[in-house]
């Protein structure tokens, strides 16, 4: 293994900017098959940067926001490295094993490299150790000595000290992901043991999306001479990617609002929804839910696997809307510290998700505004990821105009110049009066009992599969796709009415909206230019109405077929 000789720090600048691309690198067919395969055509910076570095050998230390694409920035050269190896190798060993701080995210680095595997499968075979089933139960897949192992660090040492893994012949690899959050999770002394169960010589890489205190320690921890990449990148994506929006509106305006884009079919594509509490997810949830617009909850009160299994479903494309909640007690810095514990399990939850990636999530819209910048950041920086386009919409009530002031100064050197990062969203609450009663009367329904009784009725039913059910869904995983987040609670009155919408409440200006569209369509099919995709994305940063597409009713139709 090649050690660089000198710590090195590369920014942005310092390393060649000349693009590279994945069949550049030297990268086997068959990872180049399932990279075409998962539709990414170029690699993200970071992987543009770190893969290279690491298939020369190289210890990496890569900072990079999520969404940056660094799961893949060093699950490629791992595959890689394993596949040049196995050419000349005799023996099966595990020659790398992946850490990361959650149960969550060890599955999606194992989804990730399950991907890239997709045409090796047999060649590179991964476990992922991370669920909490008894350590037994779990020996005979470690006993073939799979290529990669991924879990948290205390899963792994609990093997190892089982004598169910050994490290220590065999081991070539140490990816520690998300490695902010590693101490911060209470893995430190973990982290420390585990060190003393690996060879004296073996290629490590740490990804962060921070460089903290807790980082460097534990780079001096584990990475020998490492290289460290510090991408100069904002921390959202740039504007050609993610489009920003904001609308002024007080709170049964956003109910209006919310409504009316939905039933006109405004919103296009996968979103998530984000509102300030518990009780907000399921007061919107339901209100939508007498419009017929179903919505999943994501919230920390549910169990584990019941997140788990939402995140897999969305991003398998099952439903399309998930609503969140962050965690409020991290919105509000100047918390008093007595509840100790429980700050800690918030951010423990906070960090969980921050890593979790939604995939292809076309917009996020903010129903309630984030209370804080990081958290602005956290849950917009669900969209436009890897090389994705993206839309951001942010409801704001009058309240909630400082925070957005806020937000907009801190990320206002990002701007392009001369321009604003926060676009208004144009909507003429005037043309959608007819959707305020409706709205009113959905909302009238939605009581603090209905509330509370959805609340129950969601965590009794989670409980139910992940408790009851869990070893007949183990036996017959088809009935588990079967099993939707997004059903209707029905704990309100259901209204039929208020799921159609008459040609009456179509405002005018999306009528003409909608005519001009078809006639633009018919003058340029004839003219060769920019793709479609472009054209689109580029007419809604110009139009904040075109933000989201107008499709006409029967487009609604046809998607509930
Ligand atoms: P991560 O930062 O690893 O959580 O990745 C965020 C998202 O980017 C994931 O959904 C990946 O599938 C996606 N992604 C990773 N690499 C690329 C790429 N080169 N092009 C497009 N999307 C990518």
């Amino acid at each position: 293994m090649v050690v660089c000789t000198e710590s090195t720090i590369m920014s942005d600048d310092d390393v060649d900017s000349e693009f590279l691309g994945f069949h550049e690198m030297g990268l086997d067919d068959r990872l180049l098959k399932a990279i075409s395969k998962s539709g990414w055509r170029k690699p993200t910076p970071i992987q543009e940067k770190a893969i290279p570095l690491a298939l020369e050998g190289k210890d990496v230390l890569a900072r990079a926001r999520t969404g940056s694409g660094k799961t893949a920035a060093f699950c490629i050269p791992v595959i890689q490295k394993i596949l040049a190896a196995k050419q000349s190798a005799t023996e099966q060993c595990v020659r790398a094993v992946v850490l990361t701080p959650s149960k969550e995210l060890c599955n999606q680095a194992f989804r990730n490299i399950k991907d890239l595997t997709s045409s090796c499968s047999r060649e590179v075979r991964c476990v992922d150790i991370s669920q909490p089933n008894p350590l037994p139960s779990q020996r005979p897949m470690l006993m073939e000595k799979p290529d990669i192992v991924v879990g948290t660090p205390s899963r792994v040492l609990a093997h190892i000290e089982a004598g169910n893994l050994c490290l220590r012949d065999s081991l070539e690899m140490v990816i520690i992901d998300e490695a902010d959050l590693v101490f911060s999770f209470g893995y430190e002394l973990d982290i420390k043991r585990l060190l003393e169960h690996l060879p004296k010589i073996y290629q490590a890489f740490l990804m962060s999306a921070t460089l903290t205190e807790d980082v460097k320690a534990l780079k001096k921890m584990v990475l020998h001479n490492a290289v460290i990449l510090k991408l100069e990148e904002s921390r959202l994506p740039e504007t050609w990617q993610l489009a920003q929006y904001h609308i002024k509106c007080e709170d049964e305006d956003k109910f209006t609002l919310m409504c009316a884009l939905f039933k006109l079919g405004l919103i296009r594509g996968k979103s998530i929804l984000f509102v300030n509490s518990v009780d907000r997810c399921y007061k919107l949830k339901l209100f939508l839910e007498q419009f017929g617009v179903n919505a999943c909850v994501l919230n920390s009160e549910l169990p584990v696997n019941s997140r788990c299994h939402i995140v897999t479903q969305f991003n398998e494309d099952v439903y399309s809307y998930i609503i969140a909640s962050d965690e409020t007690l991290l919105a509000d810095p100047k918390q008093k510290p007595q509840d100790k514990k429980k700050h800690k399990k918030k951010i423990h939850e906070y960090g969980v998700s921050r890593g979790i990636d939604f995939q292809n999530v076309s917009n996020v819209i903010n129903f309630d505004f984030p209370r804080n910048v990081d958290s602005y950041i956290h849950r917009v920086g669900r969209t436009a990821r890897g090389n994705n386009h993206g839309t951001a919409l942010s409801f704001v009530n009058i309240k909630e105009m400082a925070m957005l002031q806020e937000v907009e100064d801190d990320l206002a050197d990002h701007a392009p110049e001369g321009e604003n990062l926060f676009k208004p969203y144009n909507f003429k609450m005037e043309e959608i009066e007819g959707f305020r009663y409706r709205s009113r009367d959905a909302m009238r329904a939605v009581t603090r009992l209905a509330i509370r009784d959805a609340r129950m009725k969601e965590i009794r039913q989670e409980l139910l599969t992940t408790e009851k059910l869990k070893s007949h869904f183990e036996d017959n995983p088809q009935d588990l796709q079967v099993l939707r987040h997004d059903k209707a609670l029905h704990t309100v009155k259901k209204q039929v009415v208020l799921k159609h919408v008459p040609d009456y409440l179509v405002p005018k200006t999306l009528k003409n909206l909608q005519q001009e569209e078809k006639t633009d369509k018919t003058k340029k099919s004839n003219k060769p230019g920019p793709s479609r995709g472009q054209l689109k994305f580029k007419k809604r940063q110009a139009d904040p109405l075109k933000s989201f597409e107008f499709t006409g009713l029967s487009s609604k139709k046809k998607k509930k077929k």
